[in-house]
């Protein structure tokens, strides 16, 4: 498992994004709060033109308050180096901001009441793209139940900010099958978008 430092140095910090964070680490607007051991609000680069946005924090995630710490996370780096990048680039939260128990789908409620915590943190960073990792989080931020093979290669919008869907890393962890689907993802990525 990676080992992650939360010290932020001066390039990764931003004022209202920090100041957002401490105004809603002790949420306690749905029963998660009550099961979670950290609020895991995100991290990376505040100035990203990117955000990824998974589902919402696992074990290890919540052990540590940051997000795709662990397995997941570690494949996540890998193909962000494939791109040139690091996790430090670009900005990674999810749609909930803690660990549903024993890492079930999130409900429609804490979604509900998740969200507009996503949306600000939007508004703050201002992205150029969202990347949705996996259909979960897609499905959760467009409203669709469509299968992930649908979603991937279009261009959404959320918040008035490009969408693009890729496979969740956990999936590719299960299924090698799809690693060539999510190289053409960040092709399409750093083409468009990182040029
Ligand atoms: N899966 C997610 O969707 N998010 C995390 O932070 C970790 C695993």
């Amino acid at each position: 498992m990676l080992e992650f430092s939360i010290q932020l140095d001066c390039k990764n910090f931003n004022k209202d994004l920090d100041l957002f964070h401490q105004s809603i680490c002790h949420c306690e607007k749905c029963p998660l709060s009550k099961t979670r051991q950290n609020f895991v609000f995100g991290f990376g680069n505040p100035r990203s033109k990117i955000i990824f946005v998974g589902e919402a924090p696992g074990k290890q995630e919540d052990l540590k308050g940051l997000p795709f710490v662990g397995r997941s996370g570690m494949l996540l780096d890998e193909i962000l180096s494939e791109i040139d990048l690091r996790r430090e680039d670009i900005y990674i939260c999810n749609v909930l901001k803690c660990r549903p128990p024993k890492n079930r789908n999130p409900l429609r409620y804490e979604v509900q009441k998740c969200e507009p915590y996503l949306l600000k943190q939007l508004q703050i960073i201002k992205p150029n793209l969202i990347v949705a990792l996996g259909r979960i989080a897609a499905g959760t931020i467009l409203r669709t139940n469509e299968p992930l093979k649908n979603l991937r290669n279009k261009i959404f919008k959320y918040a008035d900010i490009d969408l693009l869907v890729t496979y969740h890393p956990a999936a590719l962890l299960r299924n090698p099958n799809f690693k060539k689907s999510v190289w053409q993802d960040f092709k399409l990525i750093q083409k468009e978008y990182l040029n």
